[in-house]
């Protein structure tokens, strides 16, 4: 089975530039702009007014790389680029048709049909679903339109003014667009400031959970990971297997992700117990790797005990040599039941303490094909029948005794292109599961949670220590107390013959 090469994690990294928002942004705009411009470039004189053009729109791009404008935010993106036409009267028009025709170029073609073809094998006529996708997509990726194309349109347009009036020696209303800036800055703080108002908010103090006990609770954690399964169309899905296990369980009906909801900061959150602003990562672009803080398989670690975790290479930014990787060059068909495999074989090499596998199927269908058609729900019902062979098999293999299982997901997703990042609907509540010997069995419980409270559950379960900067709570209310029913069972049984 082929792991991830050195190039598929390269470039991996290479396309999360192209694909989050944020660093697509100056990207694009520079590749626009030399486009528009290729024949004067190669004129000396030219090049340096372009350069120059270039440095006064840097703070423009700075703004816009710290403030992304999320989900109705964008709406207020259009003002600017209003007041700065109000302004200057200075509209390329040909130029901001020539980077709206560029950015569905690139969205619909490049990426949601070359680049899905090539990679997942989806069909060549993908971009006749993509377009709509990409139109309402409400994530924090390119694929945004609405928020991408104001940014892209307003930075255009000043930085073509600027580079026009330099060529021609014109005057250069730096003054004036120093203004413009700082009332650009002040509008962004205002409304990021008291619009931005639906993150989750993180636990305050560092996890507080029970004594572990150095025999732990159970053997063995198993938790697969079903990336991008959204709540209710798992609900909606024919899954008879999760059916049972949840049934037969404790489930979280109130699991929440965490914020930025993206795949590497949500597994990293999951698996360190806290946010963001700790363990250092922020999107799937890591510019520089390895979190922060302790993650679980550090903590395993000291107690001599092994943790891996089946992923795609992005992770590796993240978690490292934790990681065994597995490369996601390959038909979203067949992307599941190889995952599934190199898993066994994981457990059959290394039998590892804690299993953590990322299931990426779903995750991909909703993305390359959208969260709401019936693609997606096919793939979740797929997961399930691959999660029962597993189970199975680890039964036969007699690595089921007391092993917990937990099902979940990493984030949901919104509509448009399966996006999910800034909390849309869809996105923020998990499905999350447990199961095994040491699980509450039929239990539901509503009160919300946070996934950053995986960590320090599976350290309790496993008797290692919470995780340095663990802030989740142990999920105390699944797991039974072995010691604590045992003293009520013989209090009972004193209580008993003597009320008789
Ligand atoms: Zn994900």
């Amino acid at each position: 089975m082929k792991s991830a090469s050195k190039f598929e994690k390269i470039a991996a990294r290479c396309w999360n530039l192209l694909n989050e928002g944020k660093p697509f942004t100056p990207i694009f705009i520079t590749g626009t702009l030399i486009l528009f411009n290729f024949d004067s470039l190669f004129n000396r004189q030219e090049a340096v007014s372009f350069g120059i053009a270039f440095l006064v729109i840097v703070p423009l791009l700075v703004i816009f790389y710290l403030y992304d404008f999320p989900l109705f935010l964008r709406n207020y993106l259009w003002l600017p680029l209003v007041a700065f036409t109000f302004l200057w009267q200075n509209t390329n028009l040909p130029l901001l048709l020539f980077a709206v025709c560029l950015y569905f170029f690139f969205t619909v073609f490049f990426w949601g049909t070359l680049y899905y073809h090539l990679r997942i094998g989806t069909s060549w006529l993908n971009f006749t679903r993509f377009w709509k996708l990409v139109l309402k997509n409400s994530d924090s990726t390119s694929g945004n339109a609405q928020e991408q194309l104001p940014k892209v349109m307003l930075i255009l347009s000043v930085w073509n003014m600027v580079f026009q009036n330099h060529q021609s020696g014109d005057h250069l209303p730096l003054m004036e667009i120093g203004y413009f800036y700082v009332g650009l800055l002040v509008f962004t703080l205002i409304l990021h400031h008291f619009l931005f108002d639906w993150k989750p908010i993180p636990y305050k103090e560092f996890t507080n959970g029970p004594k572990i006990s150095p025999k732990g609770i159970s053997n063995r954690v198993v938790v697969i990971v079903v990336d991008g399964m959204r709540k209710e169309r798992f609900y909606e899905a024919n899954t008879p297997f999760l059916d049972k296990l949840k049934e037969n369980g404790t489930e979280y009906l109130n699991m929440e992700t965490v914020y930025p909801a993206r795949t590497v900061v949500c597994f990293t959150s999951m698996f360190s117990g806290t946010y963001s602003f700790e363990h250092g990562i922020k999107s799937n672009m890591v510019w520089k790797t390895g979190m922060r803080v302790e993650s679980i398989f550090d903590s395993l670690r000291k107690v001599g005990k092994k943790g891996r975790l089946l992923a795609v290479a992005h992770l590796v930014d993240s978690m490292g040599d934790d990681v065994d990787t597995f490369t996601a060059v390959m038909h979203n068909d067949k992307a599941d039941p190889v995952i599934m495999e190199h898993a066994r074989r994981i457990m059959k090499e290394q039998d590892p303490e804690l299993m953590v596998i990322q299931m990426i199927a779903t995750d991909q269908t909703g993305h390359s094909r959208g969260v709401l058609y019936d693609e997606y729900i096919q793939k979740i019902e797929e997961a399930d029948k691959l999660i029962e062979q597993f189970v199975e098999h680890l039964e036969i293999e007699e690595k089921m005794d007391d092993t917990t299982l937990i099902i979940c997901a990493d984030h949901g997703q919104a509509d448009g292109i399966g996006g999910h990042g800034h909390l849309d609907e869809g996105e923020r509540y998990v499905p999350f599961f447990m199961h095994g010997p040491a699980i509450e069995k039929g239990k539901k419980i509503q009160e919300k949670q946070s996934l950053v409270s995986l960590a320090p559950t599976i350290a309790y379960l496993l008797g290692a220590p919470y995780p340095s900067h663990s802030r989740g709570r142990v999920l105390t209310e699944a797991i039974i107390d072995k010691k604590e029913e045992k003293e009520i069972e013989t209090t009972e049984n004193h209580r008993f013959p003597a009320s008789l």
